[in-house]
């Protein structure tokens, strides 16, 4: 799509993603780091991450279905590549067409592997996953331990054991330790068989739970894996939206629809060409009176941070830019939307929503480049 035909402009570094992989590997204490790069690499693009990620070394990807597995094998032939979601019932002959790796979640499952692997006369890979806590995917804690018996698991190759964390990213909460143990417990009956459970937070848990393998993904893309701390990712996405029209509203006169903000001065206005349809959440609504400490959407105009101004729109957000020079913008220059000191997190948090939201809504109609192609 050409530049100027769009009203965003997102902008994808390669390099940066493939850094953010080796600072991963790098705190993993020796684990593999595996990339996880479900739901179109969070939003940045399967097609162009898997290459990027891969000429950095990784070899190990997760995704979440399996449609977006045959993707991945499509960009990369020699990869590793595990199903999160499970095995849905009849698909067995796609995991093998395309050399995937299912994550076996129950013994309904396990079963079926293992009773298309002993039709096909051979043993083929695939994960377990033990609950551990969340209570979402995988065998409880009790049902892991029994696996060691389990007949059918001779069936096939248990590649892997895994698990997952409720909350890492909440570095005190003692529900890690509590999933740290139970997931050790079932790894001890389970000898030579490769465990992983931490994602991109856990990686950083003073506890180091890095076992075989790590799966980092939100930091990848320069999410803060550390909330409580700096952040130690560099960026990945870069979004700029296109200013349309520049106006003032007089006092007393509202903007948006709904006429829920208030001008209680004259105030200039930017009206920018993203709205809701693009991703960008409509909670970041800014709802009150000019002037107000809202917690809303901002952007950076002319290295200025200005606040929403009324209800996003479809196709369309409105800006407050009073305290920009009025010579210092003018139609059709980009603002930035994230970047720099609004990044993903701070996005996330003024939407009411986390960073990861935020990536995996990116929108379909931005002008979409990217940098660092060549790893
Ligand atoms: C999404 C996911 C990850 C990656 O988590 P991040 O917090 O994005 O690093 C790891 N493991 C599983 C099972 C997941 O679903």
């Amino acid at each position: 799509m050409p530049k100027e035909t769009a009203g965003g402009l997102l902008h994808i570094d390669l390099s940066a993603l493939a850094s953010n992989w080796r600072t991963l590997r790098d705190n993993a204490g020796g684990a593999e780091a595996a990339a996880v790069v479900k739901a179109d690499a969070y939003g940045t693009g399967i097609e162009q991450a898997v290459p990027a990620l891969a000429r950095a070394g990784c070899r190990t990807f997760f995704v979440a279905h399996l449609s977006e597995a045959i993707r991945v094998r499509a960009v990369g032939p020699d990869a590793t590549i595990y199903v999160l979601n499970g095995l849905f019932p009849g698909t067995s002959p796609v995991y093998v067409e395309h050399k995937l790796r299912p994550v076996l979640g129950s013994f309904e499952e396990i079963e079926e592997w293992a009773a298309f692997c002993r039709s096909q006369g051979q043993k083929r890979e695939a994960a377990i996953h033990v609950d551990t806590g969340m209570n979402r995917l995988g065998l409880t804690v009790a049902h892991g331990l029994t696996l060691k018996d389990r007949a059918e698991c001779t069936d096939f190759e248990v590649a892997l054991l895994m698990s997952h964390f409720v909350s890492a990213e909440e570095s005190d909460n003692p529900l890690n330790i509590r999933q740290i143990e139970s997931f050790k417990a079932v790894r001890e009956t389970l000898p030579g068989v490769r465990a992983s459970l931490a994602n991109s937070s856990g990686i950083f848990l003073k506890e180091k739970p890095h076992f075989d393998l790590v799966r980092p993904g939100y930091a990848l893309y320069g999410g803060n894996p550390t909330p409580d701390h700096d952040n130690p990712m560099s960026a990945v996405v870069n979004l700029e939206a296109r200013i349309v029209q520049l106006r003032w509203v007089e006092e007393n006169g509202t903007v948006g629809y709904n006429a829920r903000w208030l001008a209680l001065g004259r105030r200039r206005i930017a009206t920018l060409s993203v709205g809701y349809a693009d991703g960008y959440p409509r909670s970041a609504s800014a709802r009150g009176k000019s002037g107000e400490e809202l917690l809303a959407g901002m952007v950076v105009v002319a290295g200025r941070l200005c606040p929403f101004a009324g209800n996003v729109s479809m196709d369309l957000i409105t800006v407050d830019v009073t305290d920009v020079p009025e010579k210092d913008i003018q139609r059709g220059d980009t603002v930035t939307m994230i970047g720099g000191s609004l990044d993903l997190d701070e996005v996330g948090r003024r939407a009411g929503t986390i960073g990861y939201e935020i990536l995996t809504n990116l929108g379909r109609r931005y002008a979409r480049s990217y940098r660092g192609k060549q790893g």
